[in-house]
């Protein structure tokens, strides 16, 4: 049995880090590029995620291209997220959900699916932008229903257990929630 001094000489020769509060690791340019209060609110969005707490992530600055907001690689060692500086919590979130998809996690792989399970996951106050994938070609008033969509998405997320459609159907669902405003 190494004794407590021992241990700690073990961990320093293979130069691990002892489990931090922040384990997220920030790349030079984006610990440039990034303001306090926006490192703060990627912090916030880390927090909903118990997954990734004892894992080390490393997070970068997605140089301005197109309409890309952020990305993930959840494959790379470490796993590794990318942003443009001031995204939406809604943002991060999804882009922190890619790396928790797969593998044992219960999250199928895919666009739609890491809208539906990180609408599920986001307090209703943090819903702060529209999921894009989940609501493409969708006219759907997103401010006004995001409650009844996030609520649906908790109900997919059940149906998805026993059923393939969980997609089809919350779109369905989706629908709905305009048409009483429709004329007929
Ligand atoms: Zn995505």
């Amino acid at each position: 049995m190494h004794s407590a001094k021992d241990k700690h000489k073990v961990v320093n020769r293979h130069g691990k880090k002892p489990y931090c509060r922040m384990p997220i690791e920030f790349s030079r340019q984006a610990q440039q590029a990034f303001s306090p209060e926006f490192k703060a609110r990627i912090m916030q969005a880390y927090a909903l995620f118990p997954e990734l707490q004892n894992k080390t992530i490393a997070c970068g600055l997605l140089k301005r291209r197109g309409w890309v907001q952020g990305t993930a690689i959840g494959w790379a060692n470490p796993p590794v997220f990318r942003l443009q500086p001031n995204v939406s919590v809604y943002t991060i979130a999804h882009e922190l959900t890619h790396l928790v998809q797969g593998d044992g996690s219960g999250i199928p792989h895919g666009e739609v699916p890491c809208d539906i399970w990180t609408v599920d996951k986001l307090p209703a106050e943090l819903l702060d932008q529209r999921p894009y994938y989940l609501l493409k070609n969708s006219r759907c008033d997103w401010k006004r229903h995001k409650l009844a969509i996030k609520d649906l998405c908790r109900q997919a997320i059940e149906i998805r257990k026993t059923q393939r459609m969980y997609i089809v159907w919350l779109r369905n669902q989706i629908k709905k929630l305009d048409s009483p405003y429709r004329s007929s």
